[in-house]
């Protein structure tokens, strides 16, 4: 493989980004503490549209304090989204709490309403409730928040949005995150802005987000000694991180219309082959595009999705299939799951082609190159 590589998604990163990072050398404010945390703190809160936002170094970290400060126990029953990232669910096992896995819909792909309501009424027939939902916006596309919130509302249990994949995205101009009781971010380098690794938790609950910052710093209690009356982590952005997220923050519409326009090249290139199918937007909802993903139907294309994967792969050209459904992964064999088999057959035949905001015109020649040869065959 002498070609070079094109990966799926690979950090973007800006002369602003390193100028800030400089300056928090210059400054000597390296650690967890920093103008560049409350800085980011506050852009991102005015961005997404909530009273706040706390910043932490993954998206597992948010949704791990989103669990604590919704006091969830041993036990507690947790609904998550099932087709998701392994992030969205670990968080349940660190507190020891019971997973459920819930399928999607097919319009966007996230957590279904009805199946949702149908593990609700299961767990209410067994006399507890859930303690939490988790809904995700999987590759930028938003949930149906209105109809997720509402059955939420009726039944009066807390929703965490995890956004990881979806800052930049919005339904009617609301911003994913910004929905649920906690919304949850990633930096991580793969996503559409990057820290090199981060995460944010944004609510409207100033005093919980508190509180989060609290539990992020070892759960230090006022003192001039350390003192500790609760189990705490070590969960801090550091300031040189923040730095970074500071000037991603700035071009962040910039490499939306990037991954936009990306999502717009494999439509051109593929929206006509029989067999190939994108993801539309519903009326109102606005993706943003984090990755671009194909659904292939083998019977009328010729070809699997691990077929146009290798063929790519052959290329060095990087692709992927779509998260592997949660209730199908090992880890949780025992838990429960509820829907049908929608997160399974997008699997089956989903791919994610390579979408950072910085591939060039030449990396695009070889992939259209790629993937004509290999559904002309
Ligand atoms: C990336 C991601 C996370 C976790 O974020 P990290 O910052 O990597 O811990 C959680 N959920 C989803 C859907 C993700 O894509």
């Amino acid at each position: 493989m002498d070609k070079p590589k094109i990966y799926l998604s690979s950090p973007h990163m800006g002369q602003e980004e390193l100028e800030n990072v400089k300056d928090a050398f210059a400054t000597n404010w390296i650690s967890p503490a920093g103008p560049y945390i409350q800085q980011f703190e506050t852009d991102l809160a005015e961005y997404c549209g909530t009273a706040g936002a706390a910043v932490v170094q993954s998206g597992t970290a948010a949704i791990h304090l989103a669990l604590r400060l919704l006091d969830i126990q041993p036990n507690d029953k947790v609904i998550c989204q099932s087709l998701t990232f392994i992030g969205s669910s670990n968080p349940i096992l660190y507190e020891k709490a019971q997973p459920i896995f819930v399928d999607s819909e097919e319009a966007t792909w996230n957590l279904c309403p009805l199946a949702l309501e149908e593990a609700i009424k299961a767990c209410k027939k067994e006399g507890v409730l859930p303690k939490a939902i988790i809904v995700v916006h999987l590759y930028g596309m938003p949930a149906k928040m209105k109809e997720i919130m509402a059955i939420a509302q009726r039944y009066s249990i807390p929703v965490i949005e995890d956004a990881a994949e979806a800052l930049g995205s919005f339904i009617d101009g609301q911003a994913c995150g910004s929905f649920g009781d906690f919304g949850v971010l990633s930096f991580n380098g793969n996503k559409i802005i990057t820290t090199s690794g981060g995460g944010a938790l944004l609510s409207n609950n100033t005093k919980a987000l508190e509180k989060a910052r609290f539990l992020a710093t070892q759960a230090k209690d006022q003192a001039p000694h350390y003192q500790h009356s609760e189990m705490g982590y070590n969960y801090r952005m550091s300031n040189i991180a923040a730095a970074i997220g500071v000037g991603q923050l700035k071009v962040l519409n910039e490499r939306v219309a990037a991954r936009r326009a990306n999502h717009e090249f494999y439509k051109d290139l593929l929206g006509a082959v029989p067999g190939i199918n994108f993801l539309p937007e519903p009326k109102g909802y606005s993706s943003n595009r984090w990755l671009s993903c194909v659904l292939i139907d083998a019977q009328k294309t010729g070809c699997t999705a691990e077929e146009v994967r290798l063929h790519l792969e052959q290329d060095n050209i990087e692709s992927r299939p779509l998260w592997k459904p949660m209730h199908l992964q090992p880890l949780f064999e025992s838990a429960p799951y509820y829907g049908q088999r929608v997160a399974a057959t997008l699997f089956d035949n989903g791919l994610c082609l390579p979408s950072g905001s910085n591939l060039t015109d030449r990396e695009k020649e070889r992939i259209a190159s790629q993937l004509k040869t290999v559904f002309s065959s």
